[in-house]
């Protein structure tokens, strides 16, 4: 992806909001079609069926005719689009779109290649129905054959590109390096460097606590409660925009300076599921706790870690050569004698053996562990007596 910030003038936004609003409403509709299925009634209609029926409501509407027919096609091609990855099993199930939040369209062909540069600094598109849109050039415009225009909840509007980088090639000897991903150290590396992804600082933690309690006392619709709203999408792109930074230039630097990536095969879209309902053997009808604030809190850390960013990262700037290790006991064992017993980790941070006394900070030595490959193939071999505060569960027993 390669993203450009668009600077439109009031006019155009309002234009390119109003394109927003039909992709939206195009999805939205298909995704109502899509969820009437039943066993009785057969298939609803696929992306070919949709199409003509948009044709029909385009003559019958004059509302959607004054926006961009490819626009509202590409919105019935993005929604089959995540219909088959919804079935491959890759993504989630496509979800209905909400005014405000992630909000865009898709412009395709030879009409997503009338870009002009206009100086240095700024370069313009041509978006049907809107007309020329300044971006500002922070980088090269690169060859692609589409463009997706978005608008975050805090109100910058973004030009996208969708490539993939080229692959970077290794420079020096080419070793081999296991990355443990963690939540109070976002990145552990086999050579002992530990990584941390930069989030919000204490003072704007607290300002968005503060802003979240206020946005709670806001009357509904009205211009206060938008105001702490937008200052609170403000703050999440800041963090976003943080992480999003630090994963590029990780991934780039782990391409760059190792042959062979080792990460752990961890099912994130499962572990970040909630946890399941422990009934309580002695009173029926009652529930042990399932520590399921732990995991809400875990949740949090995985997601503004980024875990899957980066990996999907590395794997476009090191094509092939990023491998996923089983991360069973990993935490647990031993890099140096392979000893692998609950005991051996004393606590969030100190690993030190029982066997050998071989002390080291817990997330190296795990990164050790995936750097060798050393993945436990024998999942049920000591019952699970993984501490939920590092190994979650779900990708054990998964
Ligand atoms: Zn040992």
């Amino acid at each position: 992806m390669s993203r450009f910030r668009m600077y439109p003038t009031t006019a155009q936004r309002l234009a390119l909001l109003q394109q927003c609003g039909h992709a939206r409403y195009v999805w939205n509709l298909a995704l109502e079609q899509w969820a009437m299925w039943t066993r009785e009634k057969g298939p609803t209609p696929g992306y070919v069926a949709q199409c003509r029926q948009l044709t029909e409501a385009r003559s019958a509407f004059d509302w959607l005719r004054s926006g961009s027919q490819m626009v509202q096609q590409q919105a019935l091609r993005d929604f089959d689009q995540a219909c088959r990855n919804f079935y491959a099993g890759t993504h989630r199930r496509p979800t209905w779109r909400k005014a405000g939040r992630c909000e865009g369209f898709r412009i395709v062909g030879s009409q997503a290649s009338r870009i002009v540069r206009l100086n240095r600094k700024w370069a313009a598109v041509n978006v049907p129905k809107v007309g020329w849109v300044r971006f500002r050039l922070s980088r090269a415009v690169p060859e692609a054959k589409s463009y997706r225009i978005t608008v975050d909840p805090s109100g910058r509007w973004h030009l996208a590109f969708a490539v993939i980088p080229p692959p970077i090639p290794v420079s020096g000897p080419g070793e081999v390096v296991g990355v443990d991903r963690g939540v109070t150290v976002s990145a552990a590396l086999s050579t002992g460097e530990r990584l941390s992804c930069p989030g919000l600082s204490d003072h704007e933690q607290k300002r968005l606590k503060y802003l979240q309690r206020r946005l709670g006392r806001c009357r509904r619709a009205s211009q206060r409660r938008q105001r702490v709203k937008t200052a609170i999408a403000k703050l999440y792109a800041r963090s976003g925009d943080r992480r999003k930074d630090w994963v590029e230039k990780t991934s780039t630097d782990l391409a760059r300076r190792f042959a062979i990536i080792r990460v752990e095969d961890l099912r994130i879209v499962k572990m970040i599921g909630r946890p399941k309902p422990k009934p309580d053997p002695a009173r029926p009808g009652r529930h042990l706790p399932n520590r399921r604030r732990a995991k809400a809190g875990l949740n949090r850390g995985i997601l503004a870690n980024g875990w899957g960013a980066l990996v999907r990262r590395l794997e476009h700037k090191a094509p092939g050569r990023v491998e996923k290790v089983n991360p069973a006991y990993t935490s647990q064992t031993c890099s140096v004698c392979g000893h692998c017993v609950p005991e051996n980790r004393k606590s969030q941070a100190v690993f030190r053996c029982v066997a050998c006394g071989h002390q080291a900070n817990a997330d190296v030595n795990a990164a050790i562990n995936i750097a060798a490959g050393r993945a436990v193939s024998a999942r049920r071999e000591t019952p699970g007596q993984v501490s939920p505060k590092r190994e979650p569960q779900h990708s054990t027993s998964g």
